[in-house]
């Protein structure tokens, strides 16, 4: 049995595993790179492999850089099933069209430049015909209950708590006489937040691949997280500036609106108008709405208590570019979340365009910054920055609260492994950078008792 790693090896984005047992081929998540433009426009257009040669997909989460290259591997002959969790499947149908809608945007901004210069027009990477035939193949199913996907293998879905519909993967490989296990942890969610329920780890694995996002960092206690984000409010507020936040659509801006709705109904910040402006991101807090099995405890008790956990009363949600553009021109005090989290695309580039000057307002980065992204340029404290093609000064206040990350912390990530009944044998840390997997592996050594550790690198493949 042997896996290759074609992506998120060495980063965090193009989340791409490649499992070969017995000449089948089975592909875990099939995501885009994003990233370093030219990069990661080269590394989108390969796969590594053959696409039309693999018997199946199986997806941990629906987040772009681990889906979203499906409509590629679809457009590139791949004919079998994507199997995902139920709530998976019903996000795919937002996250894909979205995605695809964009590729056909860009290429068509592309072309028209191309087209002055007297150069050869290009084509998307895939389009909107290539999502909807990809969403034909996904099949959703339960967590917990074994999914014979190809004679000898079953896989079995486990709460991830990172997203929505989010699963750790465990794969049963039968040969012969011998059973194998393989874990796959997708992304790994935090503890004890509110909303998603906690991180499951399987009970058993004979080999592991562990993402490390955070592998070498510490979030602030959960409790601590309403105060600081009721300091960062307030204080915006009394200067009347504009709060920004670049939220992913998926992932914590629910549990954002979440904690502002809660800072908001005990008198912690003042009453504020909060608008989310983000057409994906309305549509995903609908599916959020429409699985209470995914729920945790506490949600459920808001939800008889309130019966409006998300604070639909509280919050405006954007759906037109023209409410969209309205609120560029309106004067704070008010907090705006839009996507893209990384602020690679979307509606917040206008927000970031039009705030960014202003040392009254405050950027509050909640998600993890890939590397070479506007949003790592802004964090990272550079004094000018490039959006739409024009420089603009950076006067605005930069906060970044990791916290609402959707990604466990280093301790976080070793009890996720502890969980095992006993440490497996092998582990492979995968989706992080450097600096944060290598010293994940080497307390996966040390601390957690896994015999060998290794990090990866882009298209390795190993004997397993
Ligand atoms: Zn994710």
């Amino acid at each position: 049995m042997q896996i290759q790693f074609h992506g998120a090896a060495g980063g965090v984005t193009g989340s791409r595993h490649l499992l070969v047992v017995g000449g089948k081929r089975i592909l875990l998540d099939c995501g885009l790179f994003q990233g370093r433009r030219k990069e990661s426009i080269k590394l989108n257009h390969q796969f590594g492999f053959e696409p039309a040669s693999v018997d199946a997909v199986v997806l941990s989460h629906a987040h772009i850089d681990h889906s979203g290259a499906l409509p590629n591997l679809v457009r590139h002959g791949y004919e079998g099933p994507i199997h995902a969790t139920f709530a998976t499947a019903d996000l795919l149908t937002y996250m894909l069209r979205d995605s695809a809608h964009i590729q056909e945007s860009d290429v068509r901004y592309l072309n028209r430049r191309l087209r002055k210069k007297g150069k050869p027009e290009v084509e998307p990477l895939y389009t909107m015909e290539d999502a909807e035939d990809t969403l034909a193949q996904v099949e959703g199913h339960r967590y917990y209950h074994p999914i014979p996907i190809l004679p000898g293998i079953e896989v079995t879905f486990y709460d991830a708590g990172h997203i929505l519909g989010s699963a750790v993967v465990q794969v049963d490989i039968t040969e012969g006489n011998e059973k194998r296990t393989l874990v796959f942890s997708g992304d790994l969610g935090r503890r004890n937040v509110p909303i998603l329920r906690d991180p499951e780890t399987p009970p058993h694995a004979d080999v592991f691949l562990i993402e490390s996002t955070y592998g070498d960092r510490v979030h602030l206690p959960i409790e601590e997280v309403d105060d600081k984000l009721a300091e960062i409010i307030n204080r915006v507020f009394k200067r009347r500036g504009k709060l920004v936040i670049p939220a992913f659509s998926v992932g914590r801006t629910q549990e954002i609106v979440y904690a502002i709705a809660r800072l908001m109904r005990s008198g912690t910040i003042p009453a504020c108008c909060v608008y989310e402006d983000s057409p994906l991101a309305v549509n995903v807090t609908d599916v959020f709405a429409r699985h209470p099995e995914t729920y945790d405890r506490e949600i459920r008790k808001i939800l008889r208590d309130t019966g409006d956990p998300f604070g639909f009363e509280l919050i405006d949600y954007v759906r037109s570019v023209e409410e969209s553009k309205a609120l560029n021109l309106k004067k704070g005090p008010f907090i705006v979340l839009s996507a893209s989290g990384m602020m690679e695309a979307g509606r917040i580039l206008h927000h970031a365009k039009n705030s960014i000057e202003n040392p009254r307002n405050c950027l509050l980065f909640v998600g993890y910054q890939a590397a070479h992204t506007l949003g790592r340029r802004i964090l990272e404290g550079a004094d000018e920055v490039r959006i739409f093609g024009e420089e603009h000064p950076v006067r605005a206040e930069v906060e970044k609260m990791n916290e609402f990350s959707a990604h466990a912390d280093r301790n976080e990530l070793l009890a996720w492994v502890r969980g095992f009944k006993q440490p497996p044998k092998r582990a492979f840390v995968v989706h992080g950078e450097p600096d944060q997997s290598r010293p994940l592996a080497e307390r996966l050594r040390r601390e957690a008792g896994i015999q060998t550790v290794h990090v990866p690198s882009i298209h390795e493949e190993e004997s397993i």
